[in-house]
């Protein structure tokens, strides 16, 4: 029994860490995939097919029930809502409501089982993929700084961006004054063996990475992390203009996202409970009210 104890004592940790390890492995394996099949679009057809409209595009939910698997729960239960092209919608709910969910449909990661879903006024399972995938920039949660300079990490899925595209992204992205900070401006190493970058400014990496795609509908998955009031100011500048030339979806942990949102989808238990402004939902629903109260950063 005492070697078996021992036995435990020594294995156990380990299997701990190597789980961990595991799991980060394979959120690292699926975003590089992600990354991967952004970079496998044919070059030429995809810029062609949207530089040459690059016109804002609509989503709509009609009805729509999915789960992840036939063993799984139910996730989305009848999922109704409009986002119009241009302009800024936030999604807002509790944790496990299924916001992430709603992009990972648009994303076509998954299939919904019932109901519609359109971007662009065209059914989503019409769209070629990868066309449909060249129109959507999707900026996830804590969205990770690549091993490579700042260049290399903004023009990652956007390698013939001309030099004007980058700094006319660095610029709409409120970057120009870490680029001016960092020693060798966009050629700085960044990330782990780097220059170490803050939340906010690594979001905005990941903003600029994905509007160097020119897309014609950013999904953007706020982080949880807390902004000092300098970047949240700039991160709320750069959502507002992003959202007067394409459409953004935000999934908004941010009462500064919302207060500025064109209308806000209100989810909880797999359904839309609301949909308003922050005025109209502030007075109308008690759970927008008390996420309001609490300034949100829930998950
Ligand atoms: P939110 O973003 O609102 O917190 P999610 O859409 O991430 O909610 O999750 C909704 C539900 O779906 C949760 O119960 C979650 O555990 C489950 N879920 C999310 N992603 C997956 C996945 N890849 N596989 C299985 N279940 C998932
Ligand atoms: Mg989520």
């Amino acid at each position: 029994l005492i070697a078996f104890l021992l036995y435990l004592f020594y294995l156990v940790p380990p299997i701990g860490q190597l789980v961990q390890g595991g799991v980060q492995l394979q959120q690292g394996l699926a975003a590089m995939k992600r990354i991967k099949e952004i970079e496998d679009l044919p070059a030429e057809p995809v810029s062609a097919a949207v530089a040459g409209t690059g016109e804002p595009v609509g989503v709509t939910f009609q009805d729509v029930v999915f789960k992840y698997g036939d063993d799984r729960p139910t996730v989305h239960d009848g999922v109704t809502f409009e986002v119009p092209p241009g302009g800024l919608t936030a999604l807002v709910g509790p944790s496990g409501a299924g916001k992430s969910t709603v992009f990972a449909l648009i994303e076509r990661f998954y299939d919904h089982q019932k109901g519609l879903i359109t971007v662009g006024g065209r059914d989503i399972r019409d769209w070629p993929l990868g066309e449909l995938r060249a129109a959507l920039g999707y900026v996830e949660q804590d969205a990770p700084v690549l091993a490579g300079t700042l260049r290399e990490n903004l023009l990652f899925a956007a390698r013939d961006a001309t030099e004007d595209e980058l700094l006319r992204a660095v610029a709409r992205t409120r970057l120009d004054d870490l680029v001016d900070r960092l020693p060798e401006g966009l050629e700085t190493p960044v990330g782990h063996r780097g220059v170490l970058l803050s939340g906010g400014e690594r979001q905005r990496v990941a903003i600029a990475r994905a509007l160097l795609r020119k897309p014609r509908l950013l999904l953007l998955d706020e982080a949880t992390s807390q902004l000092d009031a300098v970047n949240e100011l700039r991160l709320r500048e750069v959502i507002a203009e992003v959202a007067a030339e394409t459409t953004v979806l935000v999934i908004a942990h941010r009462l500064s996202t919302v207060t500025n949102a064109d209308r806000i989808v209100v989810m909880e238990g797999g359904g839309v409970r609301a949909v308003g402004t922050h005025e109209s939902l502030v007075g109308e629903d008690e759970l927008y009210r008390e996420l309001a109260a609490t300034q949100f950063l829930v998950g």
